[in-house]
């Protein structure tokens, strides 16, 4: 059983992202989309940004979903969320949709690329207006599925091939992860949340709040990818694990602007057990780990205090 703000719940057999998709072997983010989907139900309208999920889900005729899915481009899921929402709104108050209509759920998905990069000010527009929504960030630190490129969600250290490795940069990505949890909090929504596949029953729980609250809800979702990570299909589950174990993704929810820490780990494991897995930090230095252990102790510290511990 999970430690946390867990809230007992049956959790449904019924898969509403059915299998026969074509995501890679151990994809995370597969997973995490099939756990947020049994908890979303199936009273929900999805938009879904291009992205890994997108693509290996809806090579019509056929298709992974069992709700009313919409394909949008990068740059707006946010917009076609809002839209869609408001074109409800104005159909109930018209009379033009019965009163059942009330009980459907707005929700968009997006990657890190669909979301920090090019779906952003599509994502904020929404949020500051306000709109009654689910977003959910599928977060596998780059665009893997145009070729493992980088996003400005891609760690610090981390190979990508737009971020290569060589004996004149021998970093990878230089530059740190954007902090998108945070700046869904600077927009003052009612509901932020970090989440991971690995705690199945916490990411399900934090779906079912952000779906339930009204107004705009932000879920951020680290989304293990054996491809683009180069790391063991079969360790997908405890890399998620480890990033939480480690500081590197701490799970936490703000809501109206209150933080909670879900797990509050006394003792952080060092980076290294997390990133010794994983091929696309392999060639970095002792003096590059110590870097990041630094910055990771220092951001945990940071939102402890915001959570009042
Ligand atoms: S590239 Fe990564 S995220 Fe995309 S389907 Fe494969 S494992 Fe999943």
């Amino acid at each position: 059983m999970e430690e946390g703000l867990f809230i007992p719940q049956r959790v449904t057999k019924e898969e509403i992202f059915t299998p026969g998709h074509r995501a890679c072997i151990g994809c995370g983010e597969a997973l995490a989309v099939r756990l947020v989907c049994k908890a979303l139900g199936k009273k929900v309208i999805i938009a879904n940004a291009t992205g890994c999920i997108e693509i290996i889900s809806s090579l019509l005729p056929r298709t992974s979903w069992r709700v009313p899915w919409i394909h949008t481009i990068f740059e707006n899921v946010g917009a076609v969320v809002a839209g869609i929402e408001s074109a409800y709104k104005a159909r109930i108050r018209k009379g033009k949709l019965p009163e059942a209509a009330k009980e459907v759920k707005f929700v968009g998905f997006a990657g890190d690329g669909g979301t920090a990069d090019i779906g952003l000010q599509a994502l904020s527009g929404a949020m500051e207006r306000g709109h009654d929504f689910l977003y959910v960030c599928f977060d596998n630190e780059a665009y893997m599925n145009t070729g493992i490129q980088r996003s400005s969600a891609t760690p610090y250290g981390a190979w990508t091939t737009t971020a290569p490795v060589g004996a004149k940069q021998p970093l990878g990505q230089l530059t740190w992860k954007k902090n998108m949890p945070e700046i869904a909090v600077a927009h003052r929504i009612p509901y932020v949340a970090t989440g991971c596949p690995s705690y199945p029953l916490d990411l399900m729980d934090k779906v079912r709040r952000g779906l339930n609250i009204e107004g705009p809800a932000y879920i951020h979702v680290l989304s293990p990818c054996p491809t683009g990570w180069r790391s063991p299909p079969n360790m997908t589950v405890e890399l998620g694990r480890l990033a939480v174990e480690t500081g590197v993704f701490p799970l936490y929810e703000v809501v109206n602007g209150v933080y909670r820490l879900n797990f509050d780990l006394p003792e952080l494991k060092p980076v290294r057990e997390y990133m010794k897995h994983q091929g696309r930090f392999r060639h970095l230095s002792e003096d590059a780990i110590d870097q990041i252990q630094a910055r990771v102790e220092e951001d945990y510290a940071r939102l402890r205090s915001k959570a009042g511990l």
